[in-house]
């Protein structure tokens, strides 16, 4: 664990710039494209500081209503091993839960299937426990990322974004975009989006036809906005 971290988010008096040097970062998540449309330039700036990534992430994605008529199911398994080669990331591990119930898989099922397939971690990174869009299937994904890092003791970054830029997507787009205010964020970091949008276009069957995705991105610019939290000292959310 990295010493900055062991404060946890109490001990922060200001916003910090510089993400924490972690060794072994595991990534928490539902979908094949959240790694690269939410997380993509997270990661790519862990892997620059030296991090290798492992990503668990529980279902195949085959209920979006985008690339239809197509195996999703396995499309999208490829193009997370393409995504995932773009961005530096080490290890994929792809379940298959069903996409959109992932919230009806109890949690101890899924910390089991994460502890299974994982050792060492330094660092896990996970959506906002509020999901970023909304969906039941980030917020499961988040809670057993939580769940598990509370059984380890393991520190975890939510990666969020900013109530203003929720605020103009739910306007624009009539979306569920959940943001945070700054009060609410521990790093404010500027990020290079080169590998991200590159990663992006590897999940073709879903980045083709998404203003969602690329209105976001112009509007949250070259920032991105991540909380810590010390599951030790404070084990939300259940
Ligand atoms: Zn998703």
């Amino acid at each position: 664990m990295v010493d900055r971290l062991g404060a946890g988010r109490c001990g922060f008096d200001v916003l910090r710039s510089r993400l924490p040097r972690a060794e072994r970062v595991l990534v928490v998540c539902a979908h094949p494209d959240d790694e690269s449309f939410g997380l993509g330039a997270v990661l790519s700036t862990l892997v620059d500081g030296g991090s290798e990534i492992e990503v668990m992430c529980f279902t195949h994605g085959e209920a979006s209503s985008l690339g239809g008529g197509t195996d999703l199911a396995a499309i999208r398994a490829q193009e997370l091993d393409a995504a995932s080669q773009v961005l530096g990331i080490s290890r994929t591990h792809l379940l298959d839960y069903p996409d959109g119930s992932l919230a009806a898989v109890p949690i101890d099922r899924l910390v089991d299937d994460i502890t299974r397939r994982t050792s060492r971690v330094d660092v896990v990174v996970v959506f906002d426990r509020d999901g970023i869009t909304g969906h039941p299937d980030h917020q499961q994904a988040t809670r057993a990322g939580f769940a598990w890092a509370r059984s380890t003791g393991v520190g975890i970054l939510e990666w969020v974004i900013s109530a203003d830029v929720a605020t103009a997507l739910n306007s624009e787009f009539a979306t569920a975009f959940v943001g945070r205010p700054s009060n609410e964020v521990d790093f404010e970091i500027v990020v290079d989006r080169g590998d991200q949008i590159e990663a992006i276009g590897c999940h073709a069957s879903q980045s083709s036809d998404n203003p969602v995705l690329w209105r976001r991105l112009a509007l949250q610019g070259d920032w991105e906005y991540l909380r810590f939290t010390d599951p030790v000292s404070d084990g939300s959310p259940g």
